[in-house]
């Protein structure tokens, strides 16, 4: 996605090797309007799906997967990552290794908004080393209902996510793809030019 590549190029902060910042556009403050348009390019990517629910994890997946489930016209649904107490029902749940915060915790979802009659597309920010997604994967291979796919915005396609999603048969699209990247020098797969 072009314009998407292009806000990378101008706003995003290479903090390491591995360690992007997108805090001006997608992940503190937020560019609402092109937050809509991501939701519309997945919505173009899998539109021709039987999609009835989005899935992602709290906190930073939740706009994209707003968005993508207005573009789509199904409901979102976000896995949390802390019991609240008024979180009283059975839920399915997964551990998950943060690559971000260096600790580790299970993400759930209440198995009231989740079953076999669901055909789920998992959206979500960054994909990196793909623990976040494989939870949520194993989530819903746990719920029974079908997962046709799961979009990225960000992928950053030297760390082993891809890889470990499409060994498990999953269907994986980005929006934008790093190859590599290190402070001051940015590249991505399949550059859009147009
Ligand atoms: P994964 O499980 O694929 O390693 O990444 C899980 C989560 O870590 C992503 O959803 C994202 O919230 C966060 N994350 C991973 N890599 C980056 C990064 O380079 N920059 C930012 N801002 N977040 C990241």
């Amino acid at each position: 996605m072009k314009i998407l590549e292009e806000r990378i190029r101008q706003e995003g902060l290479i903090l390491s090797d591995t360690v992007l910042k997108v805090d001006s556009f997608l992940n503190h403050q937020v560019d609402t309007q092109l937050v809509l348009q991501i939701g519309e390019e997945f919505g173009r990517i899998f539109g021709h799906q039987p999609v009835t629910k989005v899935l992602t994890v709290e906190a930073s997946g939740i706009q994209f997967a707003m968005a993508t489930g207005i573009a789509l016209g199904v409901p979102f649904v976000y896995a949390k990552k802390k019991k609240a107490v008024t979180q009283s029902e059975e839920v399915y749940s997964a551990p998950v290794h943060s690559f971000t915060r260096h600790e580790d915790y299970q993400i759930s979802i209440s198995q009231k908004y989740l079953g076999p009659d669901d055909k789920v597309l998992i959206v979500d920010d960054f994909l990196a080393t793909g623990a976040a997604l494989v939870g949520l994967a194993d989530i819903v291979n746990a719920s029974g209902a079908e997962l046709l796919g799961v979009g990225c915005v960000i992928e950053k396609s030297f760390q082993e996510g891809r890889s470990l999603l499409e060994e498990r048969g999953i269907a994986v699209h980005s929006l934008a793809r790093i190859s590599s990247m290190s402070p001051g020098e940015i590249h991505f797969i399949n550059h859009h030019t147009e």
